[in-house]
């Protein structure tokens, strides 16, 4: 079987991965724009992430940390995707906040996910560079965080040495001939394939030559992130060891440390189309609030500032599963969620590529939901 894969993120780079390694000939085709894989901060968050209503993500996110340990050893093990597993601690810094936080707990005890709570003491032992007014922490063990560009790298090494290949040039359209899905042309080339995956990130809706009725209802969700890194020649303890996601007067800032000293805040969620402008008052309320909750965030360096866009859906979950067209299969809209579902969606997709019917995970998450709602609305 011939397949095309439009996208080289994690997604589409996971599903050509899987493809190939089921034998499959697959070309990826990427136009060298922006993915939000090199983006994200790499937090693999189930339990911090799930909110009222989004069961069927959170079964799948759930099933996708635990079973990431495995996941990384195949792309090559943890000195080429580096894990941390010291956990996430949830922390609100005024009475509001921590009411909010305290409201989200019950919801999530509800649903019978492992929290714990955690004293001032035992939270300032863990993080001793918290802020003051940061009192006591809610420990999600489960929740994990990886280098998601790492992720990515190991991805496209893996697809490659699978025998996947790889082709960089304008933006790829889809050929679509007698109401079939028959490959994709970029520039004056074609690429014929039996199947083309459509795996585009935030830009999965808007794929030159998908008819109407198959685009999905992707929405591209802006966020601004930063990366700060420990000076030259300053050496001391890390700012942080665990991912650290605080409610600041009601606005949300995560710190997720990497290994070697660097940490990534974020982030900002704007509905702004497809611009990825920097912008400057974006910049400055991330810096003051992760300064609220980690002072020593003063000390470090602004080694980069970046956009990116999220593939957003209506209810927040991935598209995974055949359009209405026929050979046209859609891997797309993974949201706040791409680095931890990577592995499970291209998993997933061969196993619906090869002829399969979705897996009970993934049942609720074909394109059909939204048209079906559309019917019944
Ligand atoms: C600020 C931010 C923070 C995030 N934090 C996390 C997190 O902590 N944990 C987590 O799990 N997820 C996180 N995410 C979400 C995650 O990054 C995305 O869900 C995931 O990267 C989507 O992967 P993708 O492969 O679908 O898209 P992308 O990574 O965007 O890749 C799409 C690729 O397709 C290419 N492309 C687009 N159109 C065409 C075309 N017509 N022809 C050829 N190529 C095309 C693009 O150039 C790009 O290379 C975050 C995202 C953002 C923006």
């Amino acid at each position: 079987m011939d397949v095309v894969v439009i996208g080289a993120g994690v997604i589409g780079l996971s599903c050509a991965w899987r493809l190939a390694q089921q034998g499959a000939e697959v070309t990826v085709v990427d136009d060298g724009g922006p993915a939000a894989s090199d983006v994200a901060a790499g937090m693999l968050a189930p339990v911090t992430e799930a909110a009222f209503g989004e069961e069927p993500l959170l079964r799948l996110a759930c099933h996708a940390v635990a079973t990431y340990p495995s996941y990384v050893d195949e792309l090559g093990g943890s000195e080429v995707v580096p894990v941390r597993h010291e956990g996430t601690l949830s922390v609100g810094l005024t009475a509001d906040d921590r009411a909010e936080l305290a409201r989200l707990t019950t919801y999530r005890d509800g649903l019978g996910l492992r929290t714990e709570q955690l004293t001032r003491r035992d939270t300032r032992e863990r993080e001793p560079f918290l802020a003051a007014s940061v009192g006591g922490a809610l420990l999600a063990a489960d929740d994990l965080s990886v280098d998601n560009r790492a992720v990515r790298a190991a991805l496209r090494a893996q697809a490659r040495a699978a025998g996947a290949e790889m082709l960089t040039g304008g933006p790829a359209r889809l050929q679509v001939d007698a109401g079939r899905a028959v490959g994709v042309a970029v520039g004056v080339d074609e690429v014929r394939a039996d199947v083309v995956v459509l795996a585009a990130g935030a830009r999965s809706s808007v794929v030159d030559g998908v008819p109407e009725h198959a685009l999905p209802p992707v929405v591209p969700v802006k966020g601004h992130v930063l990366r700060l890194r420990p000076q030259p020649g300053r050496h001391g303890p890390p700012a942080l060891t665990h991912t650290v996601r605080a409610l600041v007067h009601g606005r949300e800032v995560y710190l997720v440390p990497r290994a070697d000293g660097e940490l990534v805040v974020g982030a900002t969620v704007e509905h702004q189309g497809l611009d990825d402008t920097v912008v400057v008052a974006a910049v400055r309320g991330l810096l003051r609030d992760a300064h609220e909750v980690l002072p020593i965030v003063d000390e470090l360096a602004l080694a980069e500032v970046s956009t990116g866009l999220r593939p957003g859906t209506p209810d927040n979950a991935p598209v995974v599963g055949w359009s209405a067209v026929p050979g046209l299969f859609v891997a797309t809209g993974h949201y706040r969620n791409g680095i931890l579902l990577s592995g499970v969606t291209g998993e997933e997709v061969a196993r619906q590529v090869a002829g399969h019917p979705p897996s009970a995970l993934w049942q609720q998450l074909g394109p059909r939901r939204f048209t079906l709602q559309e019917a019944h609305a």
